[in-house]
């Protein structure tokens, strides 16, 4: 960034006298010059100026972050200013007001009694606040498993462990279907980032969790600190973005910590069950950030892929399964990872609560059972959960006689899906919406169905529900 230093006025040091404001307001000007908008709006605004004691200006900060951040990206520049504004001897130092309650200085007057917080010189920069990165180190590069399906979202997952921030990868953004390795991929990058430079920031989290610390960040007051907290990371990674979609006020929040962090070269690393275009609900200006770096994403794995992973986790288990097994199981689970993971410990279990060997018998058992599994997991009341949560409709407006129009399509989408995802019968089915009739439930399967054929839209809404509830209980 250019720094250009001559835009103020410089101060004769006779005049600055001991005015801690006057001084700050003078080194605000030349910032804010320098640095973006909301950089400036961020991280500088809220410093308070306390007092100058010997050529150093003493300024009070939130918190922690705030130390860290001004000092990694802009030390120079506040140095440069201060000695500027107050002489070329001067010094900056930083105090913390946990309660922010450092008394108001009155102008030209010496401060009364001084605080007595952290003071920090402006070269130190160790001391990080810890925080739980909530990564999990199962998830790395050494147990992924390239395939056709994954090579260009693993080739930039790689790339951007060992450079973050610094490749063109920003942000990463990777989508596909449940359980093709979205999660594992993201984590393991951010695993990798640590291994690499274990002070770096890096901090991995699903939007729905964003979301609710948002929200109660606005509760408790503390948005500012909320938001500081997430622009103060070096990787910022954010799983199953989708689950913004519909939610304005976190996306406006996102997009300001999206900016801070990819104007100041941090990382930035998204998945999404689909290409940020097809975001619908989404705010168009995050559709398009997201699109500033590299898209990628992950397909199913071919057959060859599927026998690869079977291999390498059966090894894990430190069992070797027969070449009969592992096609017999990569055949017929063909959808996702996950489930091929699901069929092999639930084969080993199968096997150790018979006591019998692993045979081919037993593994078509196992795939029997996984076919019956993947419905009996899923419940209608929890299939009308998720309907209700994401069309926003109260769960007992589906069990009355409502007619209104945003009701009726959610009633109709919670009963294909309860047909479609669970084994229950349609009687089942339409009693648990208020005593339904079985032909309600054919009408509305069928005519949803026909509906879904006509209008991209509705087809995508009931998609990502599936969507949801599938990756819930898988
Ligand atoms: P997604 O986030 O796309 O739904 P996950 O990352 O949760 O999928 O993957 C599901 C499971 O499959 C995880 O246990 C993960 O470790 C495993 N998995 C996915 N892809 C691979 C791969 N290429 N190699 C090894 N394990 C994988
Ligand atoms: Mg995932």
């Amino acid at each position: 960034m250019l720094i250009t230093m001559n835009q103020a006025e410089p101060f004769a040091q006779e005049a600055v006298s001991s005015d801690p404001k006057i001084i700050w307001k003078e080194c605000l000007k030349v910032i804010k010059e320098n640095v973006p908008f909301i950089t400036y709006n961020t991280w500088f605004l809220p410093i308070k100026p306390l007092y100058l004691e010997n050529l150093t200006l003493k300024i009070q900060v939130p918190n922690n972050f705030f130390i860290e951040w001004i000092d990694e990206h802009y030390n120079t520049l506040i140095n440069k200013t201060i000695r500027q504004i107050i002489g070329a001897e001067a010094k900056l130092a930083y105090v913390i007001s946990e309660e922010n309650e450092i008394p108001e200085i009155e102008l030209g007057k010496e401060a009364p009694e001084k605080p007595e917080p952290v003071i920090k010189n402006v070269p130190e920069t160790e001391q990080k606040p810890p925080f739980e990165s909530y990564l999990n180190n199962r998830y790395t590069f050494d147990n992924f498993i390239k395939g056709e399906g994954n090579q260009l979202a693993r080739a930039a997952a790689i790339a951007i462990g060992d450079n973050p921030g610094e490749t063109s990868f920003n942000p990463l953004f990777i989508y596909g279907g449940v359980g093709l390795g979205k999660t594992h991929l993201i984590q393991a990058i951010g695993n990798k980032i640590l291994s690499n430079f274990p002070h770096k920031r890096v901090i991995y989290l699903s939007s729905d969790i964003f979301t609710v610390e948002f929200v109660e960040a606005i509760q408790s007051n503390k948005v500012n600190e909320f938001s500081n907290f997430y622009k103060s990371m070096d990787a910022l990674i954010i799983d199953d973005i989708q689950f913004l979609i519909n939610k304005e006020k976190t996306q406006d929040l996102f997009f300001h910590i999206f900016n801070t962090l990819h104007q100041s070269g941090k990382q930035i690393i998204l998945s999404s069950d689909k290409p940020p275009k097809d975001l619908k609900g989404l705010n168009e200006r995050l559709i398009s950030r997201f699109q500033w770096g590299l898209t990628a994403d992950v397909q199913p794995p071919d057959f060859e892929t599927r026998i690869a992973i079977l291999k390498k986790k059966s090894e894990n288990y430190g069992i070797s399964l027969s070449p009969e097994i592992l096609e017999y199981i990569a055949i017929n689970i063909t959808s996702n990872i996950r489930e091929l993971e699901g069929c092999l410990i639930k084969l080993l279990a199968n096997a150790s609560l018979s006591s019998k060997e692993i045979n081919i018998e037993l593994a078509k058992k196992t795939v029997r059972e996984i076919a019956t599994d993947r419905k009996v997991n899923i419940s209608i009341e929890y299939i009308t959960k998720i309907v209700c949560e994401t069309l926003n409709v109260e769960e007992d407006k589906l069990r009355d006689k409502n007619r209104k129009k945003e009701v009726v399509q959610a009633r109709m989408i919670a009963m294909y899906l309860s047909k479609k995802l669970t084994k229950s019968s349609l009687k089942t089915i339409g009693l648990h919406f208020g005593g339904r009739d079985h032909s309600t439930v054919i009408h509305a399967f069928t005519s949803m169905e026909q509906l879904m054929d006509e209008d991209q839209t509705l087809k995508e809404t009931v998609d990502s529900i599936k969507n949801k509830i599938e990756m819930s209980v898988s």
